[in-house]
């Protein structure tokens, strides 16, 4: 590895390999290269925070892939620069899998003003939301202007995606409301734009129709920005319709947030939610290192597994010990 302060140099003069191994010393869990990460990210705090953070969620198959290519495509014409980052905390599968899946991205991950990042997956959601908050300040950094975070598990991580970016973007198939399976009521309601996707062909009619429908249910809610009742939009990632125009949302959605001061205060929720975030994780990682409390931990879990003992009862046990380590 190169010593952090050529990497920051190299980074913030736009070179992409120096790019990428920065982001492959933020996934590291090794307690050297962490310490090194956290050096890194330190050093380019200066330079980061000027992009528009959006996140980009929805069901398998709604096409969000086909959508971020074309609309990333879109964005470099626009005179964008972006990056592309996919979370994806359920899964077991390694870095390359998915940029070595050809069908995702091709002409985008080609694109000079471009940069994808796949998830390296299969970690603790708190390790997950960190490695992907770290990256997104590194392409900032490396003068990216604009960062795509994609969810592409399920659960929890619409959520957590919503959490550390700008802007919720959810992408759904063209199908009625309760046909959506999986798909959590409440997403929709953290949602700042809804694309229903697929308005071509035979499906044209069902996408209007289900983007009336959204519509109409979202009217129900109160707006989560003053001054701003999301959108919905049918759209064709495959044709392209309706989807360079969804550049003008995004610029008009960070507008109204930043003429009523809602820009900064997401920004400084978001810092929040990292700082419990890294609290937690934190306290786990000394709490299941601490020797003493490995002493005890065997014995307590199996009385709470065989019901001899309340959850609450033991931990409180538990962090009695790990609190007289300290
Ligand atoms: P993801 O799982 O949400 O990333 O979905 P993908 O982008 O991989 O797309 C899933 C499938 O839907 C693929 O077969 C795409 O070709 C298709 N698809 C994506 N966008 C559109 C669209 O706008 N119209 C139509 N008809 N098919 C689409």
């Amino acid at each position: 590895m190169q010593r952090p302060d050529d990497l920051a140099t190299a980074l913030r003069a736009g070179d992409r390999q120096a790019l990428a191994r920065a982001v492959t010393l933020v996934e590291s869990t090794r307690a050297d290269h962490r310490a090194e990460a956290e050096r890194l990210v330190a050093a380019l705090l200066p330079y980061t925070g000027a992009a528009t953070r959006l996140g980009i969620s929805g069901p398998p198959g709604a096409g969000k892939s086909t959508f971020i290519e074309r609309f990333g495509l879109n964005g470099l014409k626009r005179g964008h620069r972006l990056a592309v980052l996919a979370v994806d905390p359920a899964s077991k599968r390694g870095g390359g899998a998915i940029l070595g899946d050809k069908t995702r991205m091709t002409e985008l991950s080609r694109a000079p003003g471009a940069f994808i990042r796949p998830s390296a997956g299969g970690e603790a959601m708190g390790g997950v939301a960190r490695r992907t908050r770290e990256t997104i300040l590194l392409c900032e950094a490396a003068g990216f202007d604009t960062v795509i975070v994609e969810t592409i598990g399920a659960g929890q991580s619409e959520t957590t995606v919503a959490e550390m970016t700008d802007m919720f973007v959810l992408i759904l198939p063209p199908a009625a409301g309760d046909e959506l399976q999986g798909l959590k009521r409440g997403i929709i309601e953290l949602a700042d734009l809804v694309l229903v996707n697929k308005a071509d062909g035979e499906l044209l009619d069902h996408a209007n129709r289900a983007a009336a429908d959204y519509a109409n249910a979202l009217r129900l809610i109160r707006p989560r920005v003053a001054g701003w009742e999301a959108p919905v939009r049918a759209v064709s990632a495959l044709t392209g319709a309706g989807v360079d125009a969804i550049w003008d949302d995004v610029a008009r959605f960070r507008a109204v947030l930043e003429a009523g001061g809602d820009w900064s205060r997401r920004r400084a929720g978001q810092a929040r939610v990292a700082l419990f975030t890294e609290i937690g994780d934190g306290l786990l990682a000394q709490f299941r290192a601490a020797p003493q409390v490995a002493a005890r931990f065997a014995e307590i879990e199996r009385e709470v597994m065989t019901g001899a003992r309340t959850p609450a009862d033991a931990a409180r046990e538990l962090l009695r010990v790990f609190a007289a380590t300290q």
